[in-house]
């Protein structure tokens, strides 16, 4: 650092901090001796320099994308036991985490009972996609619902589907657990519709799509809805125990 006047150093750090550059303020006096000590070029040097707070930026807006989701956990692929799923195919997985299906503009579904890992897939999905900066967000069906039909009595229906039609990815986790009535069906599928085609869902359900009249007890909205979901979807179907009875069958297996 001798090569450098006290002062000049001292105008550097100071322009750093009025530029709101952090890092590269925290970073200087080490990259200056890194600089020296290797004989980096001003630009390596300046490369160097600006990747702290690179990094840093690129690890905020991280987790502010992955905080904007709203996930209900952060658990992910490499959470998922996949020896204990083996209905799971672990290259349809992978395939799913290269985001393909975005770019494409398909949906997944994730079928199966109770337990079986379909919101833990999803969220999983998900957070490959807001960490590689997709715009996300992850709601339970019946929440959606209310959220919609909140809007309408409002007024503001329009504008709070266009707000979960511009998610690169929505989640729509836990079809079928409650029954939708024929109301709520329409404005369900008005969200279906706006996405369809132009954006990618991820739907979880415990419902066989044969039942989903009983979801949907209009059979014409039903079909309308399958219909847009299935059409360009990669179906998961998940057989097999209860992760969460997992410890409880273990004892009986063995
Ligand atoms: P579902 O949505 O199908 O009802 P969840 O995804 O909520 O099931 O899974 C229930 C719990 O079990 C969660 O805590 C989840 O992380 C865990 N889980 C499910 N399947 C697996 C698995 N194969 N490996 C690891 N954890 C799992
Ligand atoms: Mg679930």
């Amino acid at each position: 650092m001798n090569q450098f006047t006290n002062t000049n150093y001292q105008q550097l750090l100071q322009n750093l901090e009025y530029l709101k550059l952090k890092q590269m303020g925290l970073h200087l006096s080490e990259v200056i001796d890194f600089s020296i000590k290797n004989e980096l070029s001003f630009i390596d040097t300046l490369i160097k320099l600006t990747n702290y707070e690179v990094d840093v930026r690129e690890q905020n807006m991280i987790h502010a994308m992955v905080k904007v989701a709203a996930f209900p956990h952060l658990k992910e692929m490499k959470d998922f036991d996949f020896e204990f799923q083996p209905s799971v195919n672990q290259q349809q997985l992978r395939d799913f985490q290269s985001l393909r299906f975005i770019q494409e503009n398909e949906n997944i579904v994730f079928l199966g009972p109770s337990g079986v890992g379909k919101t833990h897939l999803a969220t999983a999905i998900g957070i490959t996609a807001a960490k590689k900066r997709t715009s996300t967000y992850f709601i339970k069906c019946h929440d959606l619902i209310q959220n919609l039909k909140k809007a309408r009595i409002e007024n503001r229906l329009e504008s709070r589907l266009k707000h979960y039609t511009k998610y690169k990815l929505l989640i729509i986790d836990e079809i079928g657990y409650l029954p939708i009535d024929p109301e709520d069906a329409k404005l369900f599928f008005q969200l279906i519709d706006a996405r369809y085609e132009k954006k990618s869902t991820i739907f979880t359900t415990n419902v066989n799509f044969k039942s989903w009249e009983e979801i949907f007890p209009e059979p014409k909205l039903a079909n309308a809805i399958l219909d847009r979901i299935l059409h360009h979807a990669s179906v998961v179907t998940i057989t097999g125990d209860s992760y969460r009875l997992k410890q409880h069958l273990e004892p009986v297996n063995e």
